[in-house]
């Protein structure tokens, strides 16, 4: 460990001060909303999102990880910055859009890299509580594994559409999540992989610019208002729909610019995650995972997937399209809960079909390189 000599860096941000301060007001402060306990207060952007000693492990030398983001920040910010006044100069002039696109696109490493890490330390891909030191080493096998946010970075660049969204009064929240991320659709898929994680098919990525900007990868039906290759302005609904999501992504925090966007979504964020998962197979078989907590962008899918945890889906079991719904409604089956019914049997049966050929193991390697295998020889790269 040295002489000492080097000093330790002690509050230690998990999303970086340049970022942040882009959700700031003109005095460098934000309001942090604290998800759990439903709270907000103003705070400077030094101490927003920000721990003692976030990433340091006693194997291994002090301040690493903390020089290893440093250096990445010192060019993603300059860089955020560009891109910001790159989006400005288009709204002015018509700058060519394709061009602003390609600025973002090569970032796409480092977006995910802070993906990681917000979801390392703020929990996630672990079985049970983990201790702080614990989860630096995950970060730490997540980021060694360049491999893959290489192929992860390609998958979402080529393969998902582009477009920016904006909120012209500055009411756009970041979670400390960094990256937020949105199923389209419901995959009849439970076990292992959330619908929701970067890289897979019908999934929804807002990736933080600023109050005013946000960068928006999608593939799969997106609702009217985001529509690609173009800047999308958010009216007041709309933006409250898309913070929705981003609050929901948040482990324990969020921030904004404007106190009232952010006490909005907050009242709206259920607490899920991370969900334990016991799956039994035909074969015998069952497996335990951990699934990101499920978050989809529209309601109804929503609707589904919280019918099928609540398994009231299986007391409709026998019924035929003309009987009466077991609801209690008085309805026909088939006018009631029959099309919520037939979305959780799809899932019960792709769990149970394919119990023999696809056992899932726990581990971080299995969450995150399904995504890149759903795309295998499905699909060609776009020019
Ligand atoms: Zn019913």
């Amino acid at each position: 460990m040295g002489e000492g000599k080097e000093q330790k860096v002690i509050i230690q941000h998990y999303i970086p001060q340049c970022i942040l301060k882009n959700f700031s007001n003109d005095k460098g402060q934000v309001y942090e909303g604290l998800v759990m306990e439903k709270k907000t207060y103003l705070t400077n952007v030094s101490n927003s999102m920000a721990e003692r000693f976030t990433y340091e492990h006693s194997l291994i030398e002090a301040n690493i990880l903390e020089k290893y983001f440093s250096r990445i920040e010192n060019y993603i910010g300059p860089a955020f910055s560009r891109i910001i006044s790159a989006l400005e100069k288009y709204e002015e002039n018509s700058n060519d859009f394709k061009k602003i696109n390609r600025l973002i696109n090569s970032y796409m490493r480092e977006y995910l890299i802070f993906y990681y890490r917000s979801g390392a330390l703020l929990h996630e891909f672990s079985h049970e509580q983990k201790s702080p030191e614990d989860r630096v080493l995950l970060l730490i096998r997540k980021l060694i594994s360049s491999d893959y946010i290489k192929r992860l970075s390609e998958t979402v660049v080529n393969h998902y559409s582009f477009c920016i969204l904006k909120s012209n009064e500055g009411n756009f929240v970041l979670s400390d999540q960094f990256v937020s991320t949105a199923a389209l659709k419901i995959k009849n898929r439970f076990t292992n992989v959330s619908n929701r994680q970067i890289g897979l098919k019908q999934v929804i990525l807002f990736i933080p610019l600023s109050k005013n900007y946000y960068v928006v990868y999608f593939h799969g039906k997106s609702p009217i208002y985001i529509c690609e290759d173009k800047i999308n302005e958010l009216n007041t609904e709309q933006l409250n729909e898309v913070n929705k999501v981003i609050i929901n992504n948040s482990y324990k925090k969020s921030v904004g610019c404007n106190k009232e966007p952010l006490e909005l979504g907050l009242s709206e964020f259920e607490f899920r995650s991370p969900v334990t998962y016991l799956a039994g197979y035909k074969s015998g078989a069952t497996t335990g995972s951990v699934v990101k907590k499920e978050i989809f962008f529209y309601r109804k899918d929503e609707e589904v997937m919280e019918f099928f945890e609540s398994t009231d889906w299986l007391k409709f079991k026998s019924l035929e399209r003309n009987d009466i719904c077991r609801c209690g409604s008085g309805k026909k089956f088939k006018k009631c809960h029959m099309d919520i019914y037939l979305e959780c049997k799809r899932m019960m049966d792709h769990i149970e079909n394919n119990g023999d050929s696809r056992i899932y193991n726990v581990s971080e390697r299995s969450t995150t390189e399904l995504p890149i295998n759903e795309w295998f020889g499905h699909v060609t790269p776009k020019e």
